[in-house]
């Protein structure tokens, strides 16, 4: 739960960080380009004036390296965040997070739990995976403005049952619904794309669903989205089930993909 909480502090810190950067980055930018524009006129005809040339060169040159200044603090600060994965009971860190859930209701949203209790251990980052349901909790909270439930779904899913797409094998589904807003087709195929929201500024980073999904992969799973506008929403996880040594028995290519990371 403080992890959790810990763990969505830092997710708001990186996009108030992302924002600035993409602000300062876009000045930075204009400055490198501006300043090329006039050495480049200060350079060419017969009345070049090698001061002046050298000094917008300069400036230019000066902007540049504080652009890449900053794109190394956005290169660290993410870095921090590399993921550790573990094999754990997600039925417990399911409940570990529930207090925090309702809590985060606003009281306007009731949360229901519909979850097996015989749950195959996963293996992931557990403070993501627990960050990544807080997140779409309050996405569903925010779908309903007048109120609703949240349901929040896990079961088993065997060999069969599972998206096209995924390694044969054995998943944990994990779902959470709401009866909220929905998203129009347009606006279904962009949530996954970082910084895009539709939510007041302030209120949206647009980092939530990127996250989720960046999770659910790193899992070696993947994660869906259905939602009809006015009727609601379903944001589904499917996660490979850890086998007994900690590896993941779903999929066989398991070691190219954490290679990867
Ligand atoms: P944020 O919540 O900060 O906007 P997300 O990446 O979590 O960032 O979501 C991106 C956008 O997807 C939201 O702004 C909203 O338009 C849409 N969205 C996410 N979850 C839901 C939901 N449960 N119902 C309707 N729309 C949603």
């Amino acid at each position: 739960t403080e992890q959790a909480l810990h763990q969505s502090e830092k997710l708001r810190a990186l996009g108030t960080l992302a924002g600035g950067i993409a602000h300062d980055f876009n000045n930075l930018l204009a400055a490198v380009l501006g300043n090329l524009e006039l050495a480049t006129r200060a350079g060419v005809g017969g009345a070049a004036d090698p001061e002046r040339l050298a000094r917008f060169l300069h400036n230019a040159t000066e902007a540049a390296r504080r652009g890449t200044a900053l794109t190394q603090r956005l290169l660290s600060f993410s870095r921090q965040r590399d993921l550790a994965a573990e094999t754990f009971a997600p039925g417990d860190a399911l409940r570990a997070i529930e207090d925090l859930v309702v809590r985060s209701m606003a009281g306007r949203v009731a949360v229901r739990y519909a979850i097996a209790d015989d749950l195959w251990p996963i293996h992931a980052d557990r403070g993501q995976f627990e960050l990544a349901l807080v997140n779409l909790c309050i996405n569903a909270r925010d779908a309903m403005p007048e109120g609703g439930d949240v349901v929040l779904t896990a079961a088993n899913a065997g060999a069969g049952q599972v998206p096209d797409g995924l390694a044969p094998g054995d998943y944990l589904r994990i779902a959470v619904t709401d009866q909220g807003v929905g998203m129009s087709e347009a606006v279904r195929q962009r949530v996954y794309e970082p910084f895009f929201t539709t939510k007041a500024p302030g209120e949206g980073t647009g980092l939530g669903l990127p996250m989720v999904h960046a999770m659910a992969e790193a899992a070696g799973g993947t994660s869906a989205i259905d939602s009809v506008l006015g009727e609601g929403t379903t944001v589904t996880l499917w996660l490979p089930r850890a086998g007994a040594d900690g590896s993941q028995a779903a999929a066989p290519d398991v070691g190219d993909a954490e290679g990867e990371r």
